[in-house]
């Protein structure tokens, strides 16, 4: 069998831990045999961040502006214990918020929907994609606490030195204050991140801000959404045969929840931060959950949404059997593949992305699983398999 030819390289960026392991197994299982894989590799393991004095989390975000894509596996974020742990030089910063500063993106995560991982929203049959920016307001914050009586005002002091003042509380007694930002630009690339994106899956894009109440903060985003909508999308929406909807949040929720699924949700910072975590929880499994940063210039970063599952590593090392779930790193792989594909005209490796996924997909609906899906699985008498094994079967599938 001749392999699949790829023109152009992915960047490919190596992890830590149990993630890592796996890498090295849907490399040698499901893609070397089929492709002619070319890739530019970079080491993002914490040993060789540390050498590099991280350098090469640096350089591998600089290659992908270059290939546009790029798959990544999961990645330890040093704290203390991380420090000790592997004798670290500094406590470098995360990876995924070197490469996201570098690429300037917004993080898309979707649920992989097979049958027998039944979601807790009954009516939920589609993928719900969560669009969270990743900049500003309460995540920037200033806050006081107000010690008793006094004036609070924000004050903002131009170039030239003049004033303007709004009156935020005449505090009788104690109590708090915050006060946040956000950037235009920010906005204007979350939503342009966002609009690319509802483009290039053919899905619905919803946005919902809290614009009655917050009548220039969140109207500002508000107003920027629909500007640049107007201006530079609606036609292709028009073509695409989507739709781009606002709301008012709660209103969002409520839909939400009473939805089929099947489109972009596209939130405010902390409306992303706590509902991305709503949305995946009731989908099932943190195991089954892709990640993909889309800049607004048009490179895209793959990703599992989990960690390295330092538990499973650490029984690993022991040499005890594990059960580790590989899907969202296989769809990382598969996503960055389909895209190398749509960007270089090759056809032959877009349907290997979709033959691999499908693979994968029924794997699990033909009952043979992971211990993490078997644990919540409403299919009967599944079989659980270990890391390998699991991987193994797919690649019989395949
Ligand atoms: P984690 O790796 O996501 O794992 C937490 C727990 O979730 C695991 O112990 C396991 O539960 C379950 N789990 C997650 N993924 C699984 C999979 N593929 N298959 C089966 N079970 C899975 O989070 P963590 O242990 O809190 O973090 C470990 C390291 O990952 C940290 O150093 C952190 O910095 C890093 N991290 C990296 C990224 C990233 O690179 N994007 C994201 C998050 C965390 P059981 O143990 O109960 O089986
Ligand atoms: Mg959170």
């Amino acid at each position: 069998m001749s392999k699949i030819q790829m023109t152009t390289p992915i960047v490919e960026m190596d992890g830590d831990e149990m993630t890592r392991i796996l890498w090295k197994m849907i490399k040698e299982h499901l893609l070397l045999p089929y492709i002619d894989l070319k890739t530019e590799y970079y080491d993002l393991g914490l040993k060789h961040r540390d050498e590099t004095n991280d350098q090469v989390t640096v350089d591998s975000a600089i290659a992908t502006k270059k290939y546009k894509v790029a798959v990544k596996c999961a990645t330890i974020t040093p704290n203390a214990a991380r420090v000790k742990e592997y004798n670290l030089k500094e406590m470098w910063k995360s990876p995924n918020g070197t490469i996201r500063a570098i690429l300037d993106g917004t993080v898309f995560r979707a649920p992989i929907v097979v049958k027998g991982i039944e979601p807790c929203v009954k009516n939920w049959k589609k993928p719900i994609t969560i669009a969270r920016h990743a900049y500003g307001d309460v995540y920037k914050g200033s806050e006081m606490k107000i010690p008793g009586a006094g004036k609070v005002e924000l004050v903002y002091t131009a170039e030239d030195g003049t004033e303007t003042r709004e009156l935020v509380h005449n505090f009788t007694g104690s109590g708090i204050v915050q006060g946040m930002h956000n950037i235009d630009q920010s906005i204007e690339s979350f939503a342009r991140s966002c609009f690319n994106y509802a483009l290039d899956t053919k899905q619905d894009l919803w946005f919902a801000t809290k614009d009655t109440i917050s009548k220039k903060y969140d109207h500002t985003f508000k107003d920027i959404f629909q500007e640049i909508f107007d201006a530079d999308y609606k036609e292709k929406f028009e073509e695409a045969g989507i739709e781009y909807f606002y709301t008012l949040i709660d209103d969002a929720v409520a839909r939400v929840m009473k939805s089929e699924g099947g489109y972009i949700w596209a939130c405010k910072n902390y409306d992303g931060d706590v509902m991305s975590d709503m949305v995946s929880s009731a989908f099932g499994s943190l195991a089954m959950m892709t990640s993909v940063l889309v800049s607004p210039e048009g490179y895209y970063e793959y990703e599992a949404a989990h960690g390295t599952v330092q538990r499973h590593y650490y029984k690993h090392l022991k040499g005890e059997e594990t059960s580790t779930n590989s899907v969202a790193t296989i769809f990382a792989w598969t996503g960055a593949l389909r895209k190398r594909g749509e960007m270089d005209g090759n056809q032959e490796l877009m349907d290997f992305a979709d033959k691999l996924e499908k693979a994968t997909i029924d794997t699990i609906e033909s009952g043979n699983m992971t211990k993490d899906l078997a644990l919540i699985t409403t299919l009967p008498n599944p079989t659980v398999l270990n890391s390998e094994d699991f991987i193994k079967a797919i690649a019989e599938r395949l």
